[in-house]
């Protein structure tokens, strides 16, 4: 049994989003995710901000991977078989029976449900697929229990619902009582040079601390792009299976 705030349960653009959010907020949080996020089935990911011409779908996961854990967020690879809600406080259970206690869930598993079966007042919405009941910002009908992404209704789109990821977490941290302003990270004098205090989740730094962090951002990214990324698209499960 670990203890934690927050347990995220899917590791695609929706749950790695929301993921990198809490744990920058200091928010012991772990991710666990059973390894097919959909969009390792996209051939080439070309709306997605950021990248001109487009990127490697495979990469952009690996990478949004990269940055939970830089964050302080595991990642674990695991199926999640059950949540279970007591008294405030969410038991998550994997199939291969390890359990992890912690304050909120965020459910991002696209339109995986089941595990979510023992928690009393979550609403379940059946359009074919399956989503979560849930307000625009991922609040559901269980205190601590949200649902980011593709899960909570928002469009198949892989930047709206990393979008998603990061609204549901900063909605989190709000009705945490737990103080929390943006996260930002400001040029030295920002605030302060204003006679404000650096607001909490906000940072300030200086000219040589931007220089460092600039070239460790540069290294980073020149190590995943020097060569093109070893894994290519994945095809639908149903011509997987008919290998
Ligand atoms: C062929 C194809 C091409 C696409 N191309 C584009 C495109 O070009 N541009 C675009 O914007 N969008 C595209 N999309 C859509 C985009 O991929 C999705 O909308 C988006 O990635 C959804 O992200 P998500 O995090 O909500 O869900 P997912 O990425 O599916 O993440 C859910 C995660 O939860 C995990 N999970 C499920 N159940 C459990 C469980 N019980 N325990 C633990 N983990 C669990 C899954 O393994 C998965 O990793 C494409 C989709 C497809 C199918």
């Amino acid at each position: 049994m670990t203890d934690h705030d927050v347990i995220v349960v899917g590791g695609g653009v929706a749950g790695l989003s929301a993921a990198t959010f809490t744990a920058r907020h200091d928010f012991e949080t772990t991710v666990i995710d059973a390894g097919d996020a959909i969009l390792r089935r996209n051939a080439h990911l070309e709306n997605f901000p950021g990248f001109p011409a487009g990127v490697n779908a495979r990469l952009l996961l690996a990478m949004m991977r990269d940055q939970a854990e830089r964050s302080g967020c595991p990642v674990v690879e695991a199926d999640v078989t059950s949540v279970e809600e007591t008294d405030g406080e969410f038991a998550v259970e994997t199939a291969g029976g390890d359990r992890y206690r912690s304050r909120y869930v965020v459910a991002a598993t696209k339109n995986e449900v089941d595990y979510l079966d023992p928690v009393e007042g979550v609403g379940i919405v059946d359009r074919g697929k399956t989503f979560v009941d849930c307000d625009e910002h991922g609040r559901t009908g269980v205190d601590g229990l949200y649902a980011a992404g593709r899960l909570a209704g928002k469009p198949h789109q892989a930047v709206v619902s990393a979008g998603h990821g990061a609204e549901v977490a900063v909605t989190l941290l709000e009705d945490d009582d737990a103080p929390f302003y943006h996260d930002w990270v400001a040029p030295e004098g920002y605030f302060t040079g204003r006679d404000r205090e650096v607001p909490p989740g906000c940072e300030e730094i200086d000219d040589e601390e931007f220089r460092r962090r600039e070239a460790t951002s540069l290294e980073v990214l020149r190590a995943y792009v020097s060569d093109p990324y070893p894994e290519g698209p994945r095809r639908h499960p149903s011509l997987r299976d008919a290998e």
